[in-house]
């Protein structure tokens, strides 16, 4: 595999850009919207840099993967060489399905057609193509660049062969690849995302406060990041998304999403993207401060 497109340029597509780039692969980065693909090689660009300034890589290194991104509006003119599609548009069920509709359509015949869903079945996606077979869940973590796993997810009708080639090229870019089945939230979010959302009914019910709920989960479990914050860096949409497919997909109360979640997201407060969730953040500045919503 050589030539790789990325569908979706946001907080997920532009880390996957970036780390096969850094790898020497070709990347079509492509994106419906113009300011999301800008932003997103501002993001790798920075990135880069930082992994130059650690000392990780040279600055020809980040020439080099830089040079091997183009970004493109139009998926076809972005996947016709592609020999591997990964798709990191928003989770929606509807925009994952059009695109995968689209992809059978326009990609080689040899194409896997990987999705970096966090939560919608692979063997949904699988079916609305004509290659099921070469249809795979390939879920990458945030942010993209550190962290080293892959949950690799096969579908109903997945072959062996695309699972083993999609194994051995997460362990070229120095991952750790992890098969799993395709039953709702996978593994990762089937665990996370009810952590999550209990870390909201905490707060919900005034149990305490964010900085509380988060320091007792940091200290107390030796988590790296409260529940709440980690929420935020996710994108509260992306959670609540991924709690309705649990709670659809096992009809189980207890995936029922916070109303709280609900509320936030309605009113636009997504978490570190939009600026604003459970904390504030301000562009440029490393300091976060819990948001004025929450404050006692
Ligand atoms: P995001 O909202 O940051 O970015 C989504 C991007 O997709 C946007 O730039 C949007 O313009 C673009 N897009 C929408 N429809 C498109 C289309 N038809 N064609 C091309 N581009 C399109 O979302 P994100 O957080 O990067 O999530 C992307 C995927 O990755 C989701 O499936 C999500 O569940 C999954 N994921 C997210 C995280 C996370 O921490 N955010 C972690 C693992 C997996």
């Amino acid at each position: 595999m050589k030539n790789i497109a990325v569908i979706g340029s946001g907080t997920m597509g532009n880390g996957i850009a970036h780390v096969f780039a850094q790898f020497d692969y070709k990347v079509s980065l492509i994106d419906i919207n113009q300011n999301a693909l800008e932003k997103a090689l501002a993001t790798i660009g920075k990135n880069l840099d930082r992994q130059v300034s650690k000392g990780l890589l040279s600055e020809a290194d980040k020439s080099k993967a830089l040079s091997n991104i183009t970004t493109f509006t139009k998926t076809e003119d972005g996947v016709k060489n592609a020999d591997l599609v990964v798709e990191a548009a928003t989770e929606n069920v509807n925009i994952k399905l059009d695109i995968f509709r689209e992809l059978d359509k326009i990609c080689p015949t040899h194409t896997i057609l990987a999705s970096n869903t966090s939560s919608i079945s692979i063997t949904k996606i699988g079916a609305v193509t004509s290659r099921p077979d070469k249809v795979i869940g390939m879920h990458f973590m945030n942010p993209v660049p550190v962290m080293k796993l892959i949950e690799v997810i096969r579908g109903y009708a997945t072959s062996d062969e695309v699972t083993s080639q999609i194994m051995e090229l997460s362990r070229k870019l120095e991952k750790v690849p992890v098969e799993v089945n395709d039953y709702p939230g996978f593994v990762a979010n089937r665990i996370l995302m009810p952590m999550i959302n209990e870390a909201i009914y905490t707060l919900y019910e005034s149990v305490a406060g964010v900085e509380e709920i988060d320091t007792v989960m940091k200290l107390g479990m030796a988590h790296p990041m409260g529940p709440l914050q980690l929420a935020d860096f996710i994108g509260l949409d992306v959670c609540l998304s991924i709690l309705r497919v649990l709670h659809d997909g096992f009809g189980n109360p207890k995936y029922a999403p916070c109303p709280l979640l609900v509320n936030m997201v309605e009113a636009g407060y997504k978490g570190a993207k939009t600026g604003e969730g459970f904390y504030k953040y301000t562009p440029g500045s490393k300091e976060v401060v819990v948001s004025s919503q929450f404050k006692k």
